[in-house]
């Protein structure tokens, strides 16, 4: 999405590289242009909201005598003395003097051209702190500048910004404090909006925080909760909610074909079922009923825990277009789930005469060219496929609905892919899309990244599911725990044994999965064991979970491919190896493929000691809660909100400033401002967004 906005702005101005967004900081030269991008300023506003990270107090200078130590001073004197000594290592000791005292100046690394640059007879400014030390009192790599003729001491304190190679912080400091002579700093809001939540002006706000008072309260200034520091996190956060409801609004007026509620294929699934629906499985339905009668796209998601019953409400979904005479792509992100969803949606709707497809990615040419034609022709009613379902040779005769299974998994690109799908074919219009996670996200976190989506929320578990007991056990104690999977197993149940995560290297992820199978081979000789992973091909892993699914295999070997939707009622024993490697929201996906059934389940969690602090944390937190959303408002509070939601493929940018676990009532306020700005004042969205997103739509999710 980036790219994509970058390269329309190249052709806009073709005189710049793609670096240079901003003709006023072309001045600054290529390599300072190359950092400049990866800090994120690609014009010159961007400098003005680079805030400082830190600041030093630069404001007072100290005789040296009275300076006081163990703290950041400034003081300032002429340099007596300048030697190389090589003992007790190489280094630079320069003694400086003042009329009040001596002071060593001392550089463990230093460039030759210093050692000119600080000769004798130079005056210099030193910031750093003071210590007793080898030389006498000293200051080991101060920060210090030569000066010459009257140079007065700053009346504010010293931005610190976050700065990058190959672009000094001095250097940075001349551009943003250019960048916020030249721009435009007067408000974009108006004031009786700052005054109803009292914030203060822009200009005042940016200038307080480039350059405060040396009185300023370091406190608020370090956890921004100082009133600038407010103002500006408002303004990010109604960015961010402007763009998102615009982009909501346009979408709501594009055109999809409109699939009302005709009841014969719902109903008769309904009545089928072994099971009734629970009230929040009902209030869903009833939602996307609603949503899919409009001749506008449906854009919602699907929110539930693991376990809670996503599946069925997608079929009911499917069969409400199905019922209208159009297709349904449901897209999942692992062959394992594609699978499995096929097997269950060919089970549910095989005999009401509905016909459903895979689309496995491994297809032999022939069969898969007797399938895509299929598809084209609409005589399949639901196709089911994994990424292939993007690629070009897919095209449907009448797409209805896409629904997105695990939608976190999937990057911008695949599914504005899968939209444009449902444009080309015969239904002319875009599909409704149905987009599901079990990625259970706070609430503050729901309303500012799902601000321009619909949310349904499955908040309750089918009835008859024991919770699922978890027990943390320490390697020494690995016996006893291939005990508890012997018994388990020859009582009839099954057993997944979930392999050491291996983040770095996928070679060595496969090796560990292949000598952990080996390894539990022998120890388990009575016991049919299988063994399935990331790198086995599509029919292979295929074969595998359909042996586990029948019973035929009691212990499953698995890396954490089995992490998502995997559903085997009867397996009810989970043992999760070096789980101290793991985080929160995957600890708890790989728990919630125990604990299906009605029998009583057990998740062991095998750790090796010692543990880090974070780790222990981790366990802790898995091991005392069960509820998704619980577990994931600490893993906001542990990682923050980039990786919880995988931002990173999400194609959003995340907030610099606001800070979602301390910011609440700013976002509240944020999201209403934006609605009302929206309706009655739309000129100062479109400034807003112009100082804040310069144009590109940033915060657009496709
Ligand atoms: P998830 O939300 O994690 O995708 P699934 O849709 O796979 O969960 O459902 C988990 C299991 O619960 C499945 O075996 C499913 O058939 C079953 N199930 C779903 N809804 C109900 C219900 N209302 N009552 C009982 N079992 C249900
Ligand atoms: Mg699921």
């Amino acid at each position: 999405m980036r790219r994509k906005a970058t390269k329309s702005r190249k052709t806009a101005h073709s005189d710049s590289s793609p670096l240079i967004s901003d003709p006023s900081l072309a001045k600054h030269g290529k390599a300072a242009l190359a950092a400049l991008a990866k800090l994120g300023i690609r014009r010159e506003f961007d400098l003005v909201l680079h805030l400082p990270l830190r600041y030093d107090d630069e404001t007072h200078l100290y005789r040296i005598s009275e300076a006081p130590h163990g703290q950041t001073v400034l003081v300032e004197g002429t340099v007596t003395d300048n030697t190389i000594r090589y003992r007790p290592k190489r280094q630079l000791v320069c003694t400086v003097e003042d009329d009040s005292g001596v002071l060593v100046m001392r550089f463990l690394n230093f460039y030759t051209s210093q050692v000119k640059q600080l000769a004798p007879g130079t005056r210099v400014r030193l910031f750093g702190e003071i210590r007793q030390g080898f030389f006498g009192a000293e200051m080991v790599h101060p920060k210090y500048r030569v000066v010459r003729g009257d140079a007065p001491v700053s009346d504010t304190l010293t931005p610190v910004y976050p700065t990058t190679a190959g672009l000094s912080q001095s250097n940075l400091q001349r551009m943003v404090h250019a960048a916020l002579a030249a721009s435009d700093l007067s408000d974009t809001l108006p004031p009786q909006l700052l005054g109803e939540f009292k914030l203060p002006a822009f200009r005042d706000c940016i200038g307080f925080l480039h350059h405060p008072p040396p009185a300023a309260e370091q406190t608020a200034l370090q956890d921004r909760s100082h009133p600038a520091w407010r103002r500006i996190k408002f303004d990010e956060l109604l960015a961010q909610q402007l763009s998102m409801r615009i982009h909501y609004d346009r979408r709501r007026n594009a055109s999809a074909p409109p699939l009302p509620p005709r009841g014969q294929l719902t109903r008769a699934l309904i009545e089928r079922l072994p099971f009734k629906l629970t009230r929040a499985q009902h209030r869903a339905i009833a939602e996307i009923r609603t949503d899919l009668a409009r001749p506008h796209p449906m854009q919602r998601l699907l929110q539930g825990d693991v376990g809670s019953g996503k599946t069925i409400v997608a079929a009911l979904a499917a069969l409400q277009a199905i019922e209208n005479g159009h297709q349904v792509a449901i897209m999942a992100p692992t062959e394992i789930l594609g699978e499995q969803h096929f097997s269950k949606f060919s089970g549910w709707l095989a005999a009401l005469g509905v016909s459903v497809v895979w689309l496995a990615g491994n297809l032999a040419r022939k069969q898969k060219r007797a399938t895509l034609a299929g598809v084209a022709a609409g005589e399949a009613q639901i196709t089911i496929g994994t990424h292939a379902l993007f690629q070009d040779e897919v095209e449907f005769h009448k797409l209805g609905l896409a629904i997105v299974d695990e939608q976190h998994r999937f990057g911008v690109h695949q599914r504005l892919a899968l939209r444009l799908k449902g444009a080309k074919s015969r239904a002319g219009a875009q599909p409704h899309q149905l987009m599901m996670s079990a990625t259970p996200i706070p609430r503050t976190l729901a309303m500012s990244y799902y601000a321009d989506l619909d949310v349904s929320v499955i908040d309750e578990m089918p009835p008859g599911r024991t919770p699922v007991a978890t027990r943390l056990v320490s390697d020494a104690r690995r016996d006893e725990v291939i005990q508890r999977v012997r018994d388990a197993c020859i009582a009839g149940s099954q057993a997944y044994w979930v392999c050491p995560l291996i983040e770095e290297s996928e070679a060595l992820q496969l090796q560990t999965a292949l000598d952990t199978y080996q390894r539990l081979l022998t120890t388990f000789p009575e016991l049919k064991v299988g063994l399935v992973h990331g790198r086995l091909a599509g029919a292979g892993k295929a074969a595998v979970m359909q042996s586990f699914q029948s019973g035929e295999i009691q212990l499953l070997v698995a890396t954490t491919v089995i992490e998502v939707g995997v559903d085997v009622p009867n397996a009810t024993l989970m043992v999760i190896e070096n789980a101290e490697r793991m985080g929160l929201a995957q600890l708890h996906q790989l728990r919630g493929r125990v604990g299906r059934g009605a029998g009583k389940s057990t998740c062991i969690l095998l750790y090796q000691n010692p543990l880090s602090q974070l780790a222990r944390e981790r366990l802790k937190i898995i091991f005392e809660n069960s509820d998704g959303f619980e577990i994931a408002r600490y893993d906001l509070r542990l990682r923050g909100p980039g990786e919880l939601l995988g931002a990173r493929q999400s194609g959003m940018p995340m907030l610099r400033f606001a800070n979602l676990n301390a910011d609440l009532d700013l976002l509240e306020a944020a999201r209403n401002s934006a609605q009302q700005i929206l309706r009655h004042q739309p000129a100062i969205a479109e400034r807003h967004l112009r100082r804040w997103l310069g144009g590109k739509q940033h915060y657009l999710r496709v």
